[in-house]
């Protein structure tokens, strides 16, 4: 089968590469726009990652063109109109899951970073400064975090703090028992976002989760806490973060995920000026790190995500369902 792969890296062909047996791959480095859809033409199926734009306009030029297969390269589906793809009868295939301990590993790398600044100590040692001044930490131990959708990332998440002497928090709409048997206590919303002294978030990005941390939840919490997001971008309004950073309400950030991430995240823009003035303003704050959507980036992960996305072609060649479909009335 002909497969056109939008947004590749050069670790995406390596890995795509060393899975692919028997179909006909084409590397594209841009994104999946309606100006670039040209590139798969006669393609059967076309493959993207999360920053790419399948909306009813794009994917109906795919159609035209002849794909009838979309495969996610990721597990979040907010990028793509499924309404849209199944009038089009476009099959969606996901990679519902690849590694959540990778991303609940890098949530757990930006919590120790952010309270212990190693970032900052590293390149103040090798400045020859060797004050501790400005490195204060706090013990994680006796504190209490927030985990906002304990799925299989959320959970995962849950267990190190735990074990760590963390007070567990949780909030989902599907409570599960995973997440009590990692030492979680479920509560409600507002609960959640006032007790919590580090808030981590893991829901998918829905109209439901859009802006789930905003201005008037970001004034509800404790004064100074921490706030993780290897989510999604769009769960936190950007905006009301750099207002809560600036008056001291939120203590510490950290992003691996940003709403506006799909004109910068990926590539090497240190030649260049930034035009996301709100982007600019996070990266000033002492207090803020931001890492480019890699949560996921171990090799472990981009194995399975190349072995199963050419599974997902296998089974859609046989006609055999599989639970990486995504429906129109799917598992948001
Ligand atoms: P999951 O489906 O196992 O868990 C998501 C949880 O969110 C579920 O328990 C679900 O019930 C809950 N949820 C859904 N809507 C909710 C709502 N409105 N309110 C409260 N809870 C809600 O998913 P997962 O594998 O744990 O992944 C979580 C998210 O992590 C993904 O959706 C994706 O956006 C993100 N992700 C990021 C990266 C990265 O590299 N940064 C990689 C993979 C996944």
């Amino acid at each position: 089968m002909k497969i056109a792969i939008f947004s590749t890296k050069p670790y995406d062909r390596e890995f795509l590469l060393a899975a692919n047996k028997e179909h006909s791959l084409h590397f594209c480095e841009e994104r999946l726009t309606l100006e670039s859809a040209i590139f798969a033409h006669e393609s059967e199926a076309v493959c993207i990652f999360v920053n790419d734009i399948a909306d009813a306009a794009v994917l109906k030029a795919l159609a035209r063109q002849g794909t009838r297969l979309l495969l996610l390269r990721c597990a979040g589906f907010n990028q793509v109109d499924l309404a849209e793809a199944t009038r089009l009868g476009i099959e969606v295939r996901r990679v519902p899951s690849y590694s959540p301990f990778a991303v609940a590993e890098h949530t757990l790398a930006l919590i120790l970073t952010l309270n212990r600044k190693t970032h900052r100590a590293f390149n103040r040692v090798r400045d020859g400064n060797f004050s501790l001044d400005g490195l204060l930490g706090f013990d994680l131990h006796g504190s209490t975090v927030g985990i906002i959708g304990t799925g299989k990332i959320g959970c995962l998440t849950a267990r190190p703090l735990h074990a760590m002497g963390c007070r567990i928090l949780g909030y989902d709409t599907f409570p599960n028992e995973d997440f009590t048997r990692e030492g979680g206590t479920y509560v409600g919303l507002d609960e959640i976002i006032a007790e919590s002294d580090i808030l981590s978030l893991h829901v998918p990005l829905t109209p439901e989760t859009h802006y789930i941390i905003n201005a008037e939840s970001l004034a509800r919490t404790k004064r100074g806490m921490m706030l993780i997001n290897t989510s999604r971008g769009a769960l936190v309004d950007a905006n009301a973060l750099v207002g809560a950073l600036k008056s001291g309400q939120v203590g510490y950030v950290g992003l691996d995920v940003y709403e506006q991430e799909a004109e910068v995240f990926f590539q090497d823009l240190s030649g260049e000026i930034i035009q996301d003035d709100t982007l600019q303003r996070l990266l000033s704050f002492p207090n803020v790190l931001i890492t480019s959507h890699q949560a996921f980036f171990t090799s472990t992960a981009m194995t399975n995500i190349a072995e199963t996305t050419l599974q997902n072609v296998a089974d859609y060649e046989d006609r055999r369902s599989s639970a990486n479909e995504v429906k129109c009335s799917g598992d948001r």
